[in-house]
């Protein structure tokens, strides 16, 4: 079984990573931003409670998360393992984690601010589908509207400068020294994500002793490189960084997107 927490701050691609993981891992990606985001999109009951926090950019309350995840986590869909995105995020989280469930590594993805503030602003996600795009390496066909179902593409309701400035302050203050917790339990790999999203990826398996995925084995093998940077700013990669957001069908789909 192979199980993961991946940390790092909004916009640093933990959605994306936890996804690729699971794509051939055969492992869960477990968000709680998403299962909260489902919730306030689908008008729940849980949905009303977090709706205002989450669009401030704050956290919301440590009972309520904490009862999110543990409800996720007894589905025990998860017999290879899972990939947590989100949770935990300060120390009282982080002890909760601890006592339920064993990890094999924490993944600690490493971005400066102004980076993180470039990606995010940049974000979009479609309405209808949930896809995500980004302006800067993955951008839609025609402006404004999903490539794959026409839907219109829109940001997210914290992806603004003012609430995206209370998020990177709540996780240096609240979030970071989770680090130091795990790091004195567990096995903690920090990750330079200001690389390709291709790279990050083989970074996060290489450090973590797991199976490269074929694609970048490939690429690897034939050009030499890391993967990083190419003229046409997608990192490498042929298929850009887009990943299902939280356009959910049910909430037995409450886990699928992005950072
Ligand atoms: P994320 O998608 O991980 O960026 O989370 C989006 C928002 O959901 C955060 O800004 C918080 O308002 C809320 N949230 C997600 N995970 C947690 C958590 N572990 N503790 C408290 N609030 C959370």
């Amino acid at each position: 079984m192979r199980k993961y927490v991946i940390i790092g701050p909004q916009g640093s691609g933990k959605g994306t990573q936890a996804k690729r993981m699971t794509e051939d891992l055969d492992i869960v990606h477990i968000s709680v931003g998403d299962i909260l985001r489902w919730n306030v999109s689908h008008y729940t009951k849980l949905g009303a409670q977090v709706r205002r926090l989450m669009a401030r950019g704050e956290l919301v309350g440590d009972d309520l998360v904490q009862s999110v995840i543990a409800s996720r986590m007894s589905r025990h869909d998860w017999n290879h393992g899972f990939v947590v995105d989100g949770f935990p995020r300060n120390g009282a989280q982080a002890e909760f984690f601890l006592e339920s469930y064993d990890l094999d590594g924490v993944i600690n993805l490493d971005m400066p601010d102004d980076e993180l503030k470039r990606r995010v602003l940049a974000r979009r996600l479609c309405s209808q589908c949930g896809l995500d795009y980004n302006l800067i390496d993955s951008r839609p066909r025609r402006e404004d509207r999903c490539d794959a179902c026409g839907g219109k593409l829109v940001t997210r309701e914290d992806d603004t400068p003012e609430a995206l400035d209370a998020r990177l302050r709540e996780y240096r203050e609240k979030t970071q020294p989770v680090i130091d917790i795990f790091s004195r339990k567990e096995f903690v790999v920090t990750i330079d994500a200001r690389a390709g999203i291709d790279e990050v990826q083989a970074d996060i398996r290489r450090k973590l002793g797991l199976p490269l995925r074929d694609a970048d084995d490939a690429e690897a093998a034939t050009d030499g490189t890391d993967g990083t940077d190419t003229t046409d700013g997608t990192n490498g990669t042929k298929t850009p960084g887009r990943t299902r957001g939280t356009a959910h069908t049910s909430d037995d789909d409450d886990d699928g997107s992005d950072d």
